[in-house]
């Protein structure tokens, strides 16, 4: 599918796998108009503009109790053409992986041990971001939960640890990224003077986000929630409007749901479907853009399942409820993942999720500079 080469390393414990890939540039160029509708088939080679959404913690049973409790009324992802499934696997492949992990394999292409945000053995692993940057494109980071979450800190920073979050806000704080927006007022709040002569303009509400009109921006609220006037869905649109303007290079967006996955820790299904609507209504502003736009890349995926939900067979609104969660933990379930747009058709049915990232180089037409680890951690012993 895509042209690689692989080099394997085999010892009696470690099964690393370094693929560095090399892409041919004159097969790749950006089409004016290379896609239909949605629900069409897409042959163009490339992308201009790419906006990928995390449902963080987001199987395909939520989406399913989603559905149901929507009295069947299909998600704007549902129609999306090309659907399938993802592994998410971490580097540790016997535990179920954590969002930075996750993160850093949609970010970067490697698979990585817990806890790391795009740092592998102390060396910082290139994400789409900064690829995208080196490129000219701008770049935009969404997140309902704080900025320096595992989720957007790996698109974001580099850190050998998610909790290391002084050294994640100096990345992002330095990173210049065209436009943030999330939670995490309070801690952005003492820079923010710092911030302004790094070029961004500071808000902290709705209204003075709705005002400006400024290129690079970073917006921290308090909190998030489906219910905010900030919704995910308002954020989503305004960060497309501020890149795509006066914009030929295009532009990378990462816009995270990322409080479905605290739903699916605590629980509770009904919050769950809550923070999945809002979600879904992000992802319809993203595919409303791509359809007028017709050079972006929609794709919608989850970093892993939360929560180990069961729905029973022919589940009806009835059934729904929060014993329908079998752990308060992620699990190694393989997720959803939903694409739309100008090489869309090219995604196999069912990837790792370091393939999202290739797929997305890809897309951009850009070569992989960089030799990635996408394989497996045996833990267990030699027979
Ligand atoms: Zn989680």
């Amino acid at each position: 599918m895509y042209p690689y080469k692989s080099i394997r390393l085999k010892t009696i414990f470690i099964l690393l796998i370094a693929a560095s890939f090399v892409y041919s540039l004159c097969a790749c160029t950006p089409q004016a108009d290379g896609q239909r509708e949605v629900g069409g088939k897409e042959n163009a080679a490339a992308a201009k503009n790419i906006i990928l959404l995390i449902g963080d913690g987001m199987g395909f049973e939520q989406i399913e109790a989603g559905r149901i409790y929507n009295d069947k009324k299909p998600f704007a992802m549902d129609g999306m053409p090309y659907q399938g499934s993802v592994i998410t696997n971490a580097y540790i492949k016997e535990i179920p992986t954590d969002s930075a992990a996750a993160a850093t394999a949609l970010a970067t292409g490697n698979k990585v041990v817990h806890y790391s945000v795009a740092m592998r053995d102390g060396i910082p692993l290139k994400s789409i971001t900064e690829y995208s940057m080196d490129a000219g494109k701008k770049t935009g980071i969404v997140a309902t939960k704080d900025i320096t979450d595992a989720t957007p800190a790996a698109f974001s920073s580099h850190a050998p640890s998610r909790s290391n979050e002084e050294e994640i806000m100096t990345c992002q704080i330095n990173s210049n990224i065209d436009l943030f927006m999330g939670q995490g007022k309070s801690k952005f709040d003492p820079y923010a003077g710092l911030l302004t002569s790094k070029g961004y303009t500071y808000v902290n509400t709705k209204a003075e986000l709705e005002a400006c009109d400024a290129a690079k921006i970073f917006a921290t609220f308090d909190f998030i929630s489906p219910q905010s006037e900030h919704s995910l869905s308002y954020l989503t649109r305004k960060a497309i409007d501020i890149l795509s303007k006066e914009n030929e290079k295009g532009f990378f967006l990462m816009v995270e749901g990322s409080k479905i996955d605290s739903a699916c820790h605590a629980n509770n299904l009904e919050e769950m479907i809550a923070e999945l609507n809002a979600f879904d209504q992000a992802a319809a502003v993203a595919l409303d853009f791509a359809v007028e736009d017709k050079n972006t890349l929609v794709i919608v995926v989850a970093d892993h399942e939360t929560g180990d939900l069961i729905l029973p067979p022919d589940a009806g609104k009835q059934d729904l409820n929060n014993q329908l969660f079998h752990t308060g933990a992620h699990t190694s379930k393989k997720v959803p993942y939903f694409a739309y747009g100008p090489t869309a058709d090219s995604f196999s049915q069912e990837i790792e999720n370091t393939e999202i990232f290739v797929h997305m180089m890809s897309a951009f037409c850009f070569e992989i500079t960089e030799s990635r680890e996408t394989g497996y951690l045996n833990l267990s012993p030699a027979a």
